[in-house]
């Protein structure tokens, strides 16, 4: 009777075995090794700068869904490159390019036209939202600092006269400052690019420089001097505003020589652009140098 018993519990044991070999050898999901490889390249420290919600989705869009391999801000130039090797393609020029940010404004407190004293909360969209701005441009810097607020990296600061102003040393790019501004003036451009328009303001000419003396009035002066430059495509005026063409970053710092305003220059609001240069460029040459030896 034992033995019989054990006979049935061994070959009951014996079918669930079989079963449950099937099973896994069915249903086991493959699991690509490249995905544990990049996420072991990238820094860990799930800031979300990349658009996925921690490293480990990012490595897995890039392993699974060909997801750009330059998206990781915080590890810049040096992780795009281990991520290229882990999937086993090039880093392209334009993937090297390291991005900072950008403050499209220059109304500070000697440009900029001061009706009163805010005292509400200080936060740029409480400020906008209570209609209690201090500046009378409705396009400039509010200069209440959310952007320097939301900057993990002590990247971005409050200029002596209320414009913020970037520390291209430090900027990863993470673009949290990019949200945080309720007046769109912050967008991340190749640091190398020494180009732009630093004003948003879409109001005619005379009214613009009637609030702000750095405001952009749509003369034109930079569109000529690009058209006579046989670089038409450089700079345009459009809704009374000039821009540069960020699709190409063909337009130069002379450009903007005659601006009447200076609104057209290069690298306003940016600080540490030659060491973070200098920097990149020594990493670059050492790298060379360690795939040459
Ligand atoms: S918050 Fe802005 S300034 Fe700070 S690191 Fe990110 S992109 Fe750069
Ligand atoms: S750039 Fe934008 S977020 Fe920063 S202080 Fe000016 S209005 Fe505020
Ligand atoms: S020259 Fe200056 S003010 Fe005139 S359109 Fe160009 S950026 Fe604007």
């Amino acid at each position: 009777m034992i033995l019989i018993a054990a006979a049935m519990m061994g070959l009951i044991g014996l079918v669930f075995a079989l079963f449950l070999v099937t099973a896994n050898a069915r249903f086991a999901v493959e699991v690509d090794p490249r995905i544990a490889e990049l996420e072991e390249r990238l820094p860990g420290v799930n800031c979300g700068g990349c658009g996925y919600a921690s490293c480990a989705a990012y490595a897995e869009a890039v392993a699974r869904n060909g997801e750009k391999i330059d998206l990781c801000v915080v590890g810049g130039d040096d992780t795009t490159r281990d991520v290229a090797h882990v999937m086993g393609v090039k880093v392209s020029d334009e993937q090297k390019d390291k991005l900072v940010a950008v403050v499209f404004c220059q109304g500070d407190s000697e440009a900029s036209a001061f009706p009163g004293v805010y005292k509400g909360i200080p936060d740029c969209a409480a400020a906008i939202y209570s209609q209690d701005v201090a500046k009378r441009c409705k396009y400039g810097c509010v200069g209440l600092g959310s952007c320097v607020e939301s900057c993990p990296f002590d990247a971005i600061h409050m200029s002596a006269t209320g414009i913020p102003y970037v520390d291209a040393e430090k900027c990863t790019a993470c673009g949290n400052c990019v949200i945080a501004c309720p007046r769109d003036l912050i967008e991340l451009h190749p640091l190398k690019h020494d180009a732009f328009v630093y004003c948003k303001s879409l109001d005619p000419g005379p009214i613009a420089r009637k609030v702000c003396k750095k405001a952009c009035i749509a003369c034109n002066i930079c569109v000529k001097a690009a058209a006579a430059d046989d670089n038409p495509d450089a700079v345009s005026v459009r809704d009374n505003l000039a821009r540069v063409n960020t699709r190409n970053y063909s337009a130069k710092p002379e450009y903007g020589a005659k601006c009447p305003t200076q609104c057209y220059n290069s690298n306003r609001n940016l600080v540490n652009k030659e060491a973070a240069m200098t920097r990149i460029a020594a990493q670059r040459r050492a790298r060379a140098a360690a795939v040459e030896a």
